[in-house]
């Protein structure tokens, strides 16, 4: 754990005891032990914070913000601490504002199709809470078991579905946030229309925590599609998984979700897939789609034809919910097993037109002997969002995988693509930014940050070097 570098002046006892009068002793955390659990996230880098605050109501964010605001102390809000980018280490010290015990879900109407929920609610925890009143609530990271609302909107997450429901953004309709100076602003509506003023509900949401602490959303609900089917094909090569993707999404099939294994994957998980021809295989596709039952039935069964002309070996249906479940299970393992292995592993989550996903994976050999590394590709063909991990065995490499990134970052943007499609800026990225955006660009979102934050006290050091 480090310790952080900050221009702040430290939390003296006095300050302390303020903080403690503003927000109950109940909600402030100082023993080293506590502190140092939430300074970290899931990065697995952190730094010690000079004290943490668990707050259970709005009443207390606002108390702390005006207290920040007066004595000019850094917060750092944080959600469950899964995020991927650093955005909840607390880089400047001072306090980690924790929202996950506001964990209430408020109001679900489903006449309305619409919820109301603390942050601190688990993304899994609502989608069961929708799934029993027969509704659906579709951004699913696959951290969806752990990590907070409020962190998926303030990170704006996605997932597999994302090919057909889109991100977070597409269900926040509206929100209440507490402002570095304290003040508490209601954003956009509880309609699934609403044009009146400049839209601070996008704005706000995909923000990792630098402009407002978001204490309350309006989410989107959906009807629950009753019927669910997943298709597996293995193929000889990437590039022919990736014409039965485009194919599948130009013939208008709207599947929820596309996803795929490269070679390097399938050589890590392909035990766990109860098939033959994996071995040979240098590509896998996972197809599902949603809806009504017939419907379904017909076009899982016209995409697999279609993975067959584009190519696949084979087509499996998986019969079952437990079978699906499995085929889950093999595409969630990757991750683990690609850590478990390697002594230094970056996971990088950059996005390219649908059209140059296999020009990028095609090209990654190169960069792995150029740089001495091994970079596993998997994720979401049917939006271009592929996670490339890039890893080494040796403990020493930090160098090669720097250089492997900033090789991978430059290609990715050659190919008209961009540096993050799901999991943010936040500390780890920041110095990257400046390769997409223009100055002119970066010059207003940093006038953004002012307006909301002048003294830049809220979530400072991320985004922004
Ligand atoms: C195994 C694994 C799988 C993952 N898969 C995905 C995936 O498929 N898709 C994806 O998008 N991400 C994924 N992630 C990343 C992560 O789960 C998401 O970024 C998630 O949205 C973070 O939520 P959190 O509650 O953990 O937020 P935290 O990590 O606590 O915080 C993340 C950011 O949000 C800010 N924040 C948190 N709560 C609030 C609030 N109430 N108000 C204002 N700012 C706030 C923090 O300051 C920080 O900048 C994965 C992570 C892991 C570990």
């Amino acid at each position: 754990m480090d310790t952080p570098h900050t221009p702040y002046s430290p939390l003296t006892d006095s300050i302390l005891g303020r903080i403690r009068k503003a927000v109950g002793e109940k909600a402030l955390i100082l023993d080293a032990c506590s502190r140092e659990e939430f300074g970290r996230d899931a990065t697995g880098s952190g730094c010690l914070p000079e004290a943490v605050v668990e707050a259970t109501t709005a009443e207390q964010v606002v108390a702390l913000m005006r207290l920040a605001n007066e004595l000019q102390f850094p917060v750092t809000p944080r959600g469950t601490g899964t995020g991927l980018a650093g955005g909840s280490i607390p880089v400047s010290g001072g306090v980690v504002l924790s929202l996950a015990r506001m964990n209430r879900i408020m109001d679900i109407d489903p006449g309305n199709l619409v919820v109301l929920v603390e942050p601190g609610v688990i993304n899994g925890d609502l989608k069961k809470a929708a799934r029993e009143l027969g509704l659906f609530y579709p951004p699913d990271p696959a951290s969806f078991d752990t990590c907070s609302l409020g962190g998926n909107a303030a990170t704006n997450a996605g997932g597999a579905s994302c090919v057909k429901y889109g991100t977070t953004r597409d269900y926040v309709l509206g929100l209440d946030a507490v402002l570095p100076n304290g003040e508490l602003i209601r954003t956009g509506v509880q309609t699934r229309k609403g044009v009146v003023g400049y839209d601070l509900t996008r704005l706000l949401v995909g923000s990792e925590g630098t402009l407002g602490v978001i204490t309350r959303l309006v989410l989107k609900l959906l009807p629950l599609p009753p019927a669910v089917m997943t298709l597996v094909a293995l193929f000889p090569d990437l590039p022919s998984a990736m014409h039965a993707v485009m194919k599948i999404l130009s013939k208008g099939y709207a599947p929820c979700a596309l996803e795929f294994l490269d070679r390097h994957c399938l050589d890590l998980v392909g035990d766990l897939l109860p098939f033959d021809g994996v071995r040979e295989a240098g590509a896998f596709l996972l197809v599902e789609a949603d809806g009504a039952p017939r419907s379904v039935a017909r076009e899982i069964e016209e995409m697999g034809e279609v993975c067959l002309e584009s190519g696949a070996g084979q087509a499996f249906l998986a019969p079952d919910a437990v079978k699906r479940a499995r085929m889950w299970d093999v595409r969630k393992e990757v991750s683990l097993r690609i850590e478990r292995g390697a002594s230094i592993y970056v996971p990088e989550d950059v996005v390219v037109p649908l059209g140059r996903i296999a020009e990028l994976v095609e090209g990654l050999p190169e960069l792995e002997d150029r740089f001495g590394v091994r970079i596993y590709a998997f994720g979401h063909a049917g939006d271009g969002n592929i996670h490339l991990n890039i890893t080494s065995r040796s403990p020493g490499a930090l160098a090669q995988v720097q250089g492997a990134i900033e090789a991978v970052l430059d290609r990715v943007l050659a190919l008209g693509g961009t540096i993050s499609g799901e999991h943010g800026i936040g500390l780890v990225k920041k110095r990257f930014m400046a390769k997409e955006l223009c100055g002119e660009s970066l010059r207003v979102q940093r006038e953004i940050k002012r307006v909301f934050d002048p003294g830049h006290i809220l979530n400072p050091g991320k985004l922004f070097e």
